[in-house]
């Protein structure tokens, strides 16, 4: 947990959030400015600030939340129709908040490669 951190507040309850998902590893929780019908971020519980400050130990954790977004959108039931999964990184990535997650969008057609 860190004291200043906006998701690591989200994960403890501090900071309400709509779940969707959550295991002992990683919680889902719907984006507050959505870019889609449905737009998910898909985070661990552990805070680690970005994939630029990721290591091998989370490699079980990175694997994981990965499978956690394509079961949430599996039982939402637009895994079929298909959807996108996104980890911005660092400034030119667009990362705005530095606890590291995995959008999970769907419910539209998604263009490549993003803008
Ligand atoms: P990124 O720009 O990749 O760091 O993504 C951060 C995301 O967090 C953005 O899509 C924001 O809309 C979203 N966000 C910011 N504050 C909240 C919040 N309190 N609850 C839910 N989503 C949030
Ligand atoms: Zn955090």
């Amino acid at each position: 947990m860190s004291s200043d951190c906006l998701f690591c507040k989200i994960a403890s309850g501090d900071i309400p959030s709509t779940r969707v998902y959550e295991d002992d590893v990683c919680l889902a929780f719907e984006d507050l400015h959505p870019q889609a019908p449905t737009h998910i971020l898909v985070i661990p519980r552990q805070h680690v600030a970005s994939m630029d400050t990721a290591g091998t130990e989370h490699k079980e954790m990175l694997g994981h939340l990965l499978l956690a977004a394509a079961k949430i959108a599996r039982d939402k039931g637009f895994a079929e129709d298909g959807y996108r999964t996104v980890i911005n990184t660092n400034g030119d990535g667009g990362q705005t908040v530095f606890h590291l997650h995995v959008h999970l969008l769907g419910g539209r057609q998604f263009v490549f490669p993003p803008g």
